[in-house]
């Protein structure tokens, strides 16, 4: 059996062509399977009856299992365990912002990244997801929006678990398919991945040409402090990450956000604001501030609301175009890893 869904256009025509059928097909499946919510080739009622039988004789449309669903008391976060045929399970989050209903999506089964302040990579990485499996993610949410009468998504930030540059060719196949008119024709400016810095594949990206943003998890101002925060830094030193982002920015027009976790007395200071500083002057660039999701095992917690509002305050002094991060859904556990952490301890 092989699973067609998260197949291209080209893919799915490639699939389709032992059946003998004209290559408009294709495309009726894939409407059938990405805009209009079909679990089976019965469904498919376009289709020419011979061909609804025999298809599911060697072909599958493997769609994940809901396997949990949260909202948050506000009703602004749902959140969503999917799981897949072989039991990985990965979450995926929709935020129902004022501009619209946004959803991070998971690229990886957990994650080797070993960044400190992070539960993604608590139980390290399982597996990598494919283009399909995460793209299944959006479309769960989707047909969830649609039945709920509330929209559809607007826009994907790749953030959940997972380093999606590590996953890279399925990512950018999930990526084209968000875009293509038979899927959720999605703008790529409306869509925003999310990387620890893997140097090699941030140029790769910026050849791609395609518009989509691009946020960097700086998190600290200096080598040291940021090899102890994530240790992928001793491989991709701060200096290196840096310039592979002004070039993204410079070779795409796109402005790149840099994500800094706010950790009470480790990158929360005066010294620290002035390195951040020095290092993003003059870049075509934003910060994004995120006061941590405390991991109070590791003794990480968070700056108060006061010491927040200052950094931000210094970075603003400074020139740094700065936004601090809203929470949403800690009633949840909406952030990275820790609803699938909950059911691996389960
Ligand atoms: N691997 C990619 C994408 C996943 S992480 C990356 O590193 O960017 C997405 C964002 O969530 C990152 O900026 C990450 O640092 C942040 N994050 C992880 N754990 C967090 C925590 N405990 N509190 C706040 N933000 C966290």
């Amino acid at each position: 059996m092989k699973n067609i869904f998260g197949l291209t256009l080209e893919e799915l025509q490639e699939s389709l062509k032992p059946f003998g059928v004209p290559s408009y097909r294709a495309r009726q499946v894939a409407e059938w399977m990405y805009q209009k919510g079909a679990r089976s080739f019965d469904d498919m009622t376009n289709l020419p009856k011979n061909l609804r039988a025999t298809l599911p004789e060697t072909l599958a449309i493997g769609r994940p299992r809901e396997k949990d669903r949260l909202d948050s008391a506000d009703g602004r976060t749902t959140k969503f365990l999917l799981e897949f045929d072989d039991g990985t399970a990965v979450e995926t989050v929709l935020m129902r912002q004022p501009y619209g209903n946004s959803i991070c999506v998971s690229t990886q089964a957990g994650c080797n990244m070993g960044c400190a302040f992070c539960a993604s990579t608590l139980h390290g990485m399982a597996r990598n997801l494919s283009a399909g499996e995460i793209f299944s993610q959006a479309i769960i949410i989707e047909e969830m929006l649609h039945r709920e009468g509330q929209g559809k998504v607007d826009t994907v930030v790749i953030m959940g678990s997972g380093e999606p540059l590590m996953n890279y060719d399925n990512v950018l196949a999930f990526i084209r398919l968000l875009h293509a008119p038979y899927a959720l024709g999605m703008g790529y400016r409306n869509i925003t991945l999310s990387t620890s810095g893997i140097v090699p594949n941030m140029y790769r990206l910026a050849e791609e040409g395609l518009p989509i943003s691009l946020s960097v998890s700086l998190h600290a101002p200096n080598d040291a402090l940021r090899s102890r925060l994530m240790p992928i830094n001793r491989k991709y030193p701060l200096a290196d990450v840096v310039k592979a982002a002004r070039h993204y920015a410079e070779t795409t027009k796109r402005r790149v956000t840099y994500e800094y976790i706010l950790i009470d007395q480790l990158n929360d200071g005066e010294e620290q604001a002035q390195e951040l500083v020095s290092l993003l002057r003059g870049q075509l660039a934003s910060v994004n501030l995120i006061p941590i999701n405390p991991v109070v095992e590791r003794h990480l917690l968070r700056p108060s609301a006061a010491r927040i509002k200052w950094f931000e305050q210094y970075l603003l002094d400074h020139h740094i175009q700065v936004t601090v991060r809203r929470e949403m859904g800690t009633d949840i556990q909406a952030a990275c890893g820790q609803l699938r952490n909950k059911h691996l301890k389960d």
